[in-house]
This record gives structure tokens, sequence and C-alpha cells, in this order.
């Protein structure tokens, strides 16, 4: 990746963007497109948090996500969602003319192991919505499978090839950790931006004060093995229930993901993945292993749009549920109409202000005050939650969060934004 200075001294700009991975960069990218000014402000390296370590499958095929989107907001909402996503992918694909990435057309498949209806269901709701789905009742995957939905005319890319390349366009400040925003202007250690208009991409939203981010998000961790001598597979896979594997080849390696579980709690980990290489690909060797988490909205869709309802200048992109390469994209879109005046219909479908009342929101606010009483002289900085040691990767992780910190107390992950005395 390209390298560049840290901030100091002050500058003045039309939009400052905090946070340098997929989704700061590819808004920069998109306003200045538009011939909007903007500076894009990096804690550590670009694309060195989340964005450094995903598996790199742009797909509109989000798990099951459109049956839910349907059934809890109708049939307009799933289609408008279904056709940014779908415009995404042309978009990146159009992009990789210009920014080459590896970038390949495949097929993504959603399956079950157990749950021919869901997948049935989920097929009706995509043939309604105008989309190229089918039923497939069984796939090249080594297992069997219940069902699976297949999307076709998807992609999968490296995203680093094509962000680098987009980065040495932009303005771009490196090693420059935005302690506060206030008004207008953005602070780091040395320096600081004053600009008509605010973009969080930092992941996890770190102003706590507005958005009830720290209520609406949680995180999930997943973990990555790059296998050499496994199977060559045609099309990208992805188990609908959420702990379980995801397949998809990056040239002669076979990426294979699971053991996916709340940051903070146990899970199966690396073991699960394994496990799984030993069982399907006994002759396969284990080249990298890694591991990331992402931020989970309530309902499946992210958070693109205002802030809060409060403030008319600051804007957000953040809850992707594993899904930001074509989230990103949707985002930039959607926050560059925003910032320019455009009216774009999905605003409302991904505003950060909808309604809050779901089941998750339950379940984060049980995790939120076990966290507050779990009993243990190690504490989160962000909200003062127990941390847990995380004896796969060893770190000291938050489960009411997903704020994570090396042994010694500094930041690994964010929402937090200062060390932990551990
Ligand atoms: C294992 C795994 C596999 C995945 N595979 C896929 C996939 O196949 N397809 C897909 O679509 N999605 C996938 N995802 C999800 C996708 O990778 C993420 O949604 C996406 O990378 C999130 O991008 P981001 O820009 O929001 O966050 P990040 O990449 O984390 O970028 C945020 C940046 O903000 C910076 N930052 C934070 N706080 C501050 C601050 N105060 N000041 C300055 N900078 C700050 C951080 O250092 C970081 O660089 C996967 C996720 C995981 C975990």
């Amino acid at each position: 990746m390209p390298a560049f200075n840290s901030l100091k001294g002050h500058l003045y700009t039309d939009v400052a963007i905090v946070g340098g991975g997929i989704a700061g960069i590819l808004c920069a990218h998109e306003l200045r497109r538009r011939g909007v000014d903007c500076i894009l402000l990096e804690k550590n390296r670009i694309c060195s948090a989340t964005t450094g370590h995903t598996t790199g499958k742009i797909t509109a095929g989000q798990g099951l996500v459109y049956q839910k989107i349907a059934s809890r907001y109708g049939f307009d909402t799933a289609s408008a969602f279904y056709r940014a996503n779908a415009d995404a992918i042309k978009k990146l694909v159009a992009l990789s003319d210009k920014y080459p990435c590896h970038m390949q057309i495949r097929d993504n498949y959603v399956y079950s192991l157990s749950d021919r209806a869901a997948i049935e269901r989920e097929v009706r709701v995509l043939e309604r919505l105008g989309a190229p789905a089918s039923f497939e009742g069984s796939t090249e995957l080594p297992f069997d499978v219940a069902g699976a939905v297949r999307l076709s005319g998807q992609a999968q890319f490296n995203p680093l090839l094509m962000l680098g390349k987009m980065a040495e366009e932009l303005e771009i400040y490196e090693n420059s950790f935005v302690r506060a925003v206030k008004g207008g202007r953005v602070f780091t250690d040395e320096g600081s931006v004053s600009a008509k208009s605010v973009i969080i991409a930092t992941h996890f939203p770190f102003i706590d004060r507005h958005g009830f981010y720290y209520l609406k998000l949680y995180q999930h961790r997943s973990y990555v093995l790059a296998l050499e001598n496994a199977d060559s597979l045609s099309g990208m896979y992805v188990d609908e229930a959420r702990g379980g594997l995801s397949f998809r080849n990056y040239g002669k390696y076979l990426l294979l993901g699971g053991g996916g579980h709340r940051t903070g709690k146990g899970g199966g980990c690396f073991d699960t993945v394994r496990a799984a290489r030993r069982r399907l690909y006994p002759d396969s060797t284990e080249k990298i292993a890694f591991a990331a988490q992402d931020c989970m909205s309530l309902d499946g869709i992210p958070y693109v749009g205002r802030y809060s309802a409060l403030g008319c200048r600051l804007y957000v992109a953040t809850g992707f549920n594993k899904w930001g390469m074509c989230g990103s994209a949707v985002a930039a879109e959607l926050l560059a109409d925003m910032i320019c005046g455009v009216q774009n219909r999905l605003s409302s479908v991904l505003s950060p202000s909808r309604s809050i009342l779901h089941r998750q929101l339950l379940l984060n606010g049980i995790e939120s005050v076990g966290g507050l009483l779990f009993p243990t002289t190690k504490r989160c900085t962000h909200l003062g939650c127990g941390l847990h040691w995380n004896r796969a990767e060893h770190s000291w992780d938050c489960a009411c969060h997903g704020s994570r910190y090396t042994p010694d107390g500094r930041i690994i992950d964010n929402p937090t934004q200062k060390n932990a005395k551990l």
C-alpha cells in the first residue's frame, strides 16, 4: 500500500473523512470524482484494519437478507436495497478497469445445511425483485446442502489492489488519530482539519454522545485460512447460518472462513476452520491464517447517512454485517449524493435514525449490562465493561462493543479511543 505523512498543522477542506478502510476510501474517491475537495485521516495505515482482512466477495447475496427486509419493511425497501447492491457491483467491476485488482465475475451461493424452506423463500423474493437467482439442490462443495440460493453475475477481487491505487490520487494523512470532532473541526494529536461536512468511516463509530451506536451495533469475529492444494471452486459460497463456513478461491489458494462469534465471547475460532480443513480438504496445507471482525446492525441493513437526527453535517457509514465491499460502494454513492444535495431514495432505507426496536437490541442491552457487572479489574476504556482474554489471538476483548487490546493494553480495534492499563 502507498504510505502517507501524518497531519501536522491546520487544513481546510469541503469534506473530512475519518477512517481509511474501504468505506472511507470509496467515499473520498466518489467525492473527488464529483469535484468535491476532501481529506482523509487514518489513525494507522490505510486498509490495515478489517478491510485488510476480508475475503473480498462482492455480492448482493448477503445471507438470507431479502426475505427478512421484505417481511419487516416491505417489498419496496427490499427492492431498493437489492438495486443499490446490484448497482454497486457494476460500479466496482467498472472501476477495476482503471484500478486492476484481480476482479473475476462469479456466481454467489448462500447455502443452508438444514433449512431448505428458508432457501426457497429467499429465491422467491429474489425472483420477484428481478434478480438472477435460482434454487440449487446441490453444489460443488464437498458436502451435502439442504439447498442454496444461486445469484449469478457477482464478483470477487482483491480490494487492497484497487484501494491502494485509488489512494494515490487522494489527499490522505496516516498515523493521524482523530481524537475529537467539534462542530466542523476534526482534531488529531498534531493538527486539525476544518470542513463543511465530516464522514465517520471508522468501522465502529467513536462519537458516543449522538446516534446510540453502542446500542445499535455489536461486532462479530471470523477466522480465515488460505489453503494450498484444496479444491478450485467456480463459485463463492457462504452458509446462511452465522457461525457457518464460507469459501472462495484466490489464485492457487482456497479461502476457507468460519468459526465466527460475537467478539469477546467464546467461539470455535481457528479450531473450527482447522477442523473443517481436516474434514473437507485433508490433502491441503494451511498457508495463512487470519481473523477480523465486522460491525453488525440490528436488522441486517447498514447505517449510512446522517450520524444522528440532530447533527446535519456529520455523516456515518457502518454496520456492514460482513458485506462491506458492496456496502461501502453503496455508502459512497449515497453519502456523496447527500453531501452534494442530490435526492437518493436509499437515504430512508439506510438511515441510521430508523427504528431500533429489534430483538437484537435486547441482546445487545443484556450483553452490556453483563459486561458492566462482570467482576474483573481489566476494564474497557470505552464504556467500562469487563474484558475477556482471547486465547486464540492473545488479546483482551470486550463483548459489549468489540473493542480489543494487546496484552499490554494498546488499542487493536475500536470503538475505544484510549489504551487500557492491563
Ligand atoms: C473475516 C471477514 C471476511 C469478510 N469478507 C467479506 C466479503 O467477502 N465481502 C464483503 O463484502 N465483506 C466482507 N467482510 C466485511 C468487510 O471486510 C467490512 O465490512 C469492511 O472491510 C469494513 O470496512 P470499513 O472501512 O468500514 O472498516 P475498516 O476497514 O476497519 O476501516 C476503518 C478504518 O478507520 C480507522 N480508524 C478508526 N478509528 C479512527 C480514528 N479515531 N481516527 C482515524 N482513523 C480511525 C481504522 O484504523 C481503520 O483503518 C468480511 C469481514 C470479515 C471480518
